[in-house]
């Protein structure tokens, strides 16, 4: 197998995920990163003493990570600590009603008792659902890949029984009454980039995956997860090369042979391994290859998760009321969300996620400072159509006075130090379809066989894994989908070094 070379296109999550196993099983496994650090959307940046975690913050499913360090006989421990973080989420409205949601059950039934008594029992009911739907949809089918549509028809029956053809929010309201409390325990699905009003109900398994196994937060920050999963990748021999970008997936007939990049270098290679956004590799990397027309077509007609925008921002002074993760919800939430997902519209008032990392680890901000982002979702570049360079900076200066206005007084005095990211650097950056932020959105038709497969159908050798394939967004889901796509490579490699007929077909690897 050692003669076997993988390309692995980008160093998300889910490319470095896939790498590491590659590279465990013998493959010399080469990514190529366009960016100059590694971890895609959990890039980091350095400002004044400040860290500023880019993207991914709340870390859940530790296993799943743990697992890649076990496959070569290592603990993850050795390499970044894990922080546990409580309460979850600490969840504001305007109103003033304030939750602290987490795995403390006592203390969660007491607000809900406080708030609504009438929805304590609804609230029950509503885990032993989502513990259900948990079993099902991550346990068994997370990582693996549905690559036929006999494998959506055998699970079929379960997903009907647990009605995942209702949304989220249905699904709660249907146990719970009060508003408040049915945006609290609906949200969850808006992390991986789906409206909970339009998302399939199996994405209320996060509530359970929460309370299993605990919400963490990476000492130093997500960018030492990444750097802990790049060193564990390097020690196996694999190879990084930064500010690579590639420019085009090299065919030769119905088979990938190799990459080019964008600085004209041609390599071959017997697989790769996309990372990168879907629509991009089929788009841009294999515009050359007739073979794959049709699924570039049918990706230019689905539909794509919202874009979001961001302010990274450090301040001079602490603010302890704020909790680690916050959740601020503004006045509106079902038309909120109808204007980010389906009218377009740059709304007027916001529901934010104001990350406050400093509160578990203090070393992310100068002594006394604190380090920030806060995050609105927005349409994506297809839905609304605004130059970002002249909004960027307006649609700042309004989720800053907003939070001002209402949660951090002075809050614009006491900034050092300050940097957006728009939709637009979505786009630019990292080659995100339409600046999306979390790829293809997570409806039930766009879902396990309807969303890009693991192993493209068509062209021998190429493979996906990250957000925009089985099962999706969020590091549990694009490490789960290296599970699955790793899975398929090394059966594919299996089979071709034993020469049987079908994997002749498939790979050729000798
Ligand atoms: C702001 C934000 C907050 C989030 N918060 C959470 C959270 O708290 N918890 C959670 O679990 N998830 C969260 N998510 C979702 C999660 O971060 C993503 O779903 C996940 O990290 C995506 O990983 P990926 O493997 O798909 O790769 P990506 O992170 O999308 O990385 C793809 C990589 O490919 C590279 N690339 C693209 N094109 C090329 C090319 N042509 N050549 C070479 N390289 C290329 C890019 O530069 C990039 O590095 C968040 C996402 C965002 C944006």
């Amino acid at each position: 197998m050692d003669k076997v070379a993988a390309a692995v296109i980008g160093s998300g999550f889910g490319g470095l995920a896939v790498a590491i196993r590659l590279q465990a099983a013998g493959c010399r496994t080469v990514i190529f990163e366009k960016r100059d650090q590694p971890g895609g959307r959990a890039y980091v940046y350095r400002d004044q003493g400040f860290t500023f975690d880019a993207g991914p913050t709340v870390i859940t499913a530790p296993d799943c990570l743990r697992e890649l360090f076990a496959l070569s006989g290592k603990s993850m421990s050795d390499y970044v600590e894990l922080l546990q973080v409580h309460p979850f989420y600490r969840l504001f409205w305007e109103d003033g009603f304030v939750f602290d949601y987490s795995d403390d059950s006592a203390a969660v039934e007491r607000q809900i008792a406080g708030r609504s008594p009438a929805d304590l029992r609804g609230y029950q009911s509503f885990l032993k659902y989502s513990e259900e739907v948990f079993r099902e949809g991550y346990e068994k089918l997370a990582h693996v890949p549905f690559l036929n549509w006999s494998s959506m028809v055998s699970v079929a029956p379960q997903l009907l029984r647990l009605k995942a053809y209702r949304s989220v929010y249905s699904m709660v309201a249907q146990f719970i009454h009060d508003p408040h409390l049915r945006q609290l325990f609906s949200f969850h699905s808006l992390l991986v980039g789906g409206n909970p009003f339009t998302t399939t109900s199996i994405y209320t398994l996060i509530h359970c995956l929460e309370r299993k196994w605990g919400v963490f937060f990476p000492k130093g920050g997500t960018g030492e997860l990444v750097r802990a999963l790049l060193k564990l990748f390097q020690e196996l021999g694999g190879e990084v090369r930064f500010d690579s970008e590639v420019a085009e997936i090299l065919t030769h007939g119905d088979r990938v042979v190799g990459i080019a990049t964008k600085r004209g270098e041609r390599e071959e290679f017997n697989l790769v391994a996309s990372n990168a956004d879907v629509f991009h590799t089929y788009d841009r990397l294999l515009r050359n290859a007739p073979r794959v027309r049709p699924m570039r077509r049918r990706l230019a007609g689905m539909s794509y998760s919202m874009s979001l925008f961001l302010i990274y921002f450090g301040t001079r002074r602490q603010y302890p009321s704020l909790q680690h993760h916050n959740i601020i919800f503004g006045a509106r939430y079902r038309e909120l969300l109808k204007d980010i997902f389906t009218r377009g519209r740059l709304a007027n008032d916001f529901s934010l996620y104001l990350h406050a990392p400093t509160r578990s680890d203090p070393s992310l901000a100068p002594p006394g400072c604190e380090s920030f982002y806060v995050l609105s979702p927005v349409p994506h570049l297809g839905k609304l159509a605004v130059d970002w360079t002249v909004e960027g900076p307006r649609y700042a200066s309004r989720i800053l006075r907003y939070l001002e206005r209402h949660f951090i007084p002075n809050l614009r005095n006491e900034i050092v130090t300050q940097r957006i990211f728009t939709p637009k650097d979505f786009e630019v950056e990292l080659n995100a379809h339409l600046g999306s932020a979390f790829s293809l959105e997570p409806r039930l038709m766009q879902s396990a066989y309807f969303r890009v497969p693991n192993r493209d159908r068509n062209l021998t050798g190429l493979y996906f894994v990250g957000a925009g394939t089985h099962p999706g967004a969020g590091i549990p889901g694009v490490v789960n989908s290296a599970k699955a796509t790793a899975g398929l490579i090394l059966d594919d490699i299996k089979a071709a070094v034993g020469r049987t007929p079908k994997a002749e077909q498939r790979l050729s690897y000798a």
